[in-house]
């Protein structure tokens, strides 16, 4: 039995973060001030990207991408790509005024409500065991509209971005990112953030590094930042400090100066935080490394993971038994948790009668994240993985 209860995932505050708080809470703007603006440079040099535009949410900076792309289309700007000048799908979306993406239901459901928020309808494609979107096969989902590929980068290990980025060229698609579990990962020394064409973070509290709530978009292109921007704020342009237009109907999605503020303070500890939650999870590798009841997932060499999540993956013949498991790890402090559900199975999903696929309904009965984070030491770890091989072992035996 632990002492204490242990979150999957959890923040980690010090004296540096509680003082940068207090900065900006004491400063002249509370919002739309100098902190926001030093945060957005300094995610976008982080990870390399021409343009950060920071959001109260990963959710709303979902939004924003989606509305980006729609207007993208709908505008006609699409045509000053040489690439998709002629593209088929692109010009029957513009004619016809619907769109799809293919998207994976192994998400935070923020990812499709997003697009369903924009009258974009998500396709599901099905995953391989790592949890991601498995490109081989998928060039059976693409419909006439089918203008972009949305990928999760699940528990921050990154999907092979060059093969996405591949495929979108060779389909004449965009490639959206929701990489909310993946800022500080990367792929054969890449960047995530860096290759598709739009990529989201999110910064909440349970993520690798929090402003308490809070997301980015981050991009390259001019035209999608300029629009993500404006749905950031009210769809409105400044002329002159008294002058100003509204161009289009935003909302008020903005990060304020103390979120920033701590922000910038966590954007220093990443780095650690990632080491701790990199130690955490090779201790569980080797602990759970060839055992009849779970197994844990197969990363790629070129991953380098956030480690967001800690995801075993049950024998099957637990799986009628992992809601109980899950009741007893609870009882023992320990915080798991599924993730998960497939998109969708939800009720506001069932009029798209999507297909069941067969990899994600399995790794939904198989997941259980455990706890794995930089607030946790290794002998709590120790303590956690005793208990879970000791209840698996437990459960297989009834
Ligand atoms: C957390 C998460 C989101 C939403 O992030 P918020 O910042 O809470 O809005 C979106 N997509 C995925 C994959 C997530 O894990």
């Amino acid at each position: 039995m632990l002492e204490n209860f242990i979150p999957y995932s959890t923040q980690s505050i010090n004296d540096d973060d509680k003082q940068a708080v207090l900065d900006a809470l004491c400063s002249t703007h509370l919002t739309q001030g100098q902190y926001v603006q030093q945060f957005e440079h300094a995610i976008a040099t982080y990870i390399g990207t021409k343009h950060a535009i920071s959001f109260n949410a990963a959710t709303s900076a979902l939004y924003a991408a989606f509305y980006a792309l729609k207007e993208y289309i709908v505008s006609g700007t699409y045509k000053e790509e040489i690439r998709l000048q002629n593209a088929t799908n692109f010009n029957y979306a513009m004619q016809h005024k619907t769109m799809s993406i293919i998207t994976t239901p192994i998400s935070f459901v923020a990812t499709t409500n997003m697009m369903l928020a924009n009258n974009i309808v998500p396709i599901f494609a099905d995953i391989a065991m790592d949890g991601n979107i498995e490109l081989h096969g998928l060039e059976s989902l693409l419909r006439e509209d089918t203008i972009a590929i949305c990928s999760v980068d699940y528990a921050g290990n990154s999907v092979n971005m060059r093969a996405f980025q591949a495929f979108a060229k060779k389909h004449n698609l965009l490639w959206i990112a929701d990489s909310s579990h993946a800022f500080g990962a990367s792929y054969a020394n890449e960047k995530v953030g860096t290759l598709a064409d739009m990529s989201i973070f999110s910064f909440h509290a349970v993520k690798p590094f929090t402003t308490c709530e809070g997301g980015a978009l981050m991009c390259n292109n001019d035209f999608f930042a300029h629009l993500a921007s404006l749905v950031c704020s009210h769809g409105i342009i400044k002329h002159t400090a008294y002058n100003h237009d509204c161009v289009t109907l935003g909302f008020n999605f903005r990060l304020h100066e103390v979120s920033a503020s701590l922000g910038l303070s966590q954007l220093k500890r990443l780095e650690s935080f990632l080491a701790k939650r990199k130690e955490i999870a090779k201790f569980y590798d080797s602990y759970f490394h060839d055992n009849p009841y779970c197994s844990v997932l197969t990363i790629p060499q070129e991953v380098k993971s956030t480690y967001h999540l800690y995801p075993l993956l049950l024998h099957p013949s637990l799986f009628t038994q992992k809601a109980d498991i899950i009741n007893t790890l609870i009882q023992h402090n320990i915080g798991v948790q599924v993730h998960y559900k497939p998109i969708y199975n939800f009720q506001a999903y069932k009029h798209l009668q999507s297909p069941t696929l067969n990899n994600a309904e399995k790794f939904y009965h198989a997941e259980l994240s455990i706890p794995c984070h930089q607030n946790m030491a290794l002998h709590q770890a120790q303590v956690v993985a005793d208990i879970i091989m000791r209840t698996l072992e437990s459960y297989a035996k009834k």
